[in-house]
C-alpha cells in the first residue's frame, strides 16, 4: 500500500488522503468519498474498503486509489461545503489551482481521478433517504455497465449536471463513473452502518465481477428508474406514514395519511424517501419517489 497526503496550499485543514493498493496489471478502480464533507456513510464505507485491501492486497489483481475525504475542511464540520467559501464541491470539478480553497482541493482530487478505468463516488441521501445508484446510464453504456455491476437496487438517471465529479469524469475523459447516494449524512452528520455495508458489499462484489478479487458472485439486476420526483403537502397538517423508505408500491396503495386523510401513489413506483411522522405546512414534501424506465 502507498500513503500520501496532499497539502493544498499553505491552508490548514485542506489535505487530501490517498490510498493506492496494488500494482501492475488489470482493472484500476477509484473511490472517492466525502466530496461533501458530512456525507459520512460514504467516508465510512471507503474507510472499511480500505481496512480490507490493508489486510488483502495480496489478493488484488489490478490497483484501487481511495481517498475517502475528498473535502476535509467540510468534513470538520460534518456538513456540505467548506465554511471558508461556501463552495460546493460537487458543482465545480475541474477545479482550479491556485484558487479559492475549494476549487484548488477539486482540482487535485480532479487531477488524481484523470487515472481509474471505473471510479465510484460515495455521498449520503439523508437520514430519511434510501440507497440508490445515480448514473446518467441512458447517454452512457460505461456508466450504465458499471451501475449494472453494484448490487445496489435502483439506479436513478442523473441529469448529468455539470461541474460533478462523476459527470465531468464520464464525459470529458470517458471514464465509467457513478455515484452511489447511501442513507445518512445530512442533516448532521449520522453514519447508517448498515448502508455502509452495502455500499462496501458492493464494491468488493464489483471487484470480484471485474476480476480484481478472487470468488464467485451471484448474479444481480438492478431496476434503472428515472429521475426522483417529489410529492408536496397541497395542506398544512400532521403527517403520518405508513410505509418504510426503499418500498415497492403500486398504483392507488396508500402509502400514508394527511389530517387523517389517505395518500396514495398515482403510479406503480419505488418511495424512496418518506420521512418519520411529522408537521408539515403546504409545499413541504410528502414522499420522493422513482418509476421504472
Ligand atoms: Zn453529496
Amino acid at each position: 500500500m502507498e500513503y500520501s497526503k496532499k497539502q493544498v496550499g499553505d491552508l490548514v485543514g485542506f489535505e487530501l488522503e490517498i490510498y493506492q493498493f496494488g500494482q501492475g496489471d488489470g482493472p484500476k478502480l477509484m473511490v472517492t468519498a466525502g466530496v461533501h464533507g458530512g456525507e459520512v456513510t460514504g467516508i465510512h464505507a471507503a474507510r472499511r474498503l480500505i481496512e480490507f485491501l490493508q489486510e488483502n492486497e495480496s489478493q488484488l489483481k489490478g490497483q484501487v486509489k481511495i481517498l475517502p475525504v475528498c473535502n476535509q475542511g467540510a468534513y470538520r464540520r460534518m456538513q456540505r461545503s467548506n465554511p471558508y467559501d461556501e463552495i460546493d464541491m460537487n458543482r465545480i470539478f475541474p477545479g482550479k489551482m491556485g484558487s479559492k480553497p475549494t476549487l484548488a482541493t477539486a482540482a487535485l482530487v480532479y487531477e488524481e481521478a484523470a487515472w481509474p478505468d471505473y471510479l465510484v463516488d460515495l455521498h449520503c441521501c439523508g437520514l430519511y433517504g434510501s440507497n440508490y445508484t445515480l448514473a446518467t446510464w441512458m447517454d452512457s453504456e460505461g456508466d450504465k455497465e458499471l451501475a449494472s455491476m453494484l448490487d445496489i437496487p435502483v439506479v436513478i438517471k442523473s441529469g448529468g449536471t455539470a461541474g460533478q465529479l462523476f459527470v465531468e469524469s464520464s464525459q470529458k475523459r470517458n471514464i465509467p463513473s457513478v455515484i452511489i447516494e447511501l442513507s445518512g449524512g445530512q442533516p448532521t452528520g449520522q453514519i447508517d452502518l448498515d448502508s455502509a455495508d452495502i455500499a462496501y458489499q458492493a464494491l468488493l462484489k464489483l471487484m470480484k465481477k471485474l476480476g480484481m478479487l478472487p470468488g464467485e458472485v451471484e448474479p444481480f439486476e438492478p431496476a434503472f428508474c428515472l429521475p426522483l420526483e417529489r410529492v408536496v403537502a397541497i395542506e398544512d397538517g400532521l403527517f403520518l406514514p405508513q410505509i418504510e423508505k426503499g418500498t415497492w408500491v403500486e398504483k392507488g396503495q396508500v402509502i400514508g395519511s394527511l389530517n387523517g386523510k389517505p395518500i396514495s401513489v398515482e403510479q406503480d413506483c419505488r418511495v424512496m424517501n418518506i420521512g418519520p411522522a411529522r408537521y408539515l405546512f403546504r409545499g413541504d414534501y410528502l414522499y420522493v419517489y422513482t418509476v421504472r424506465a
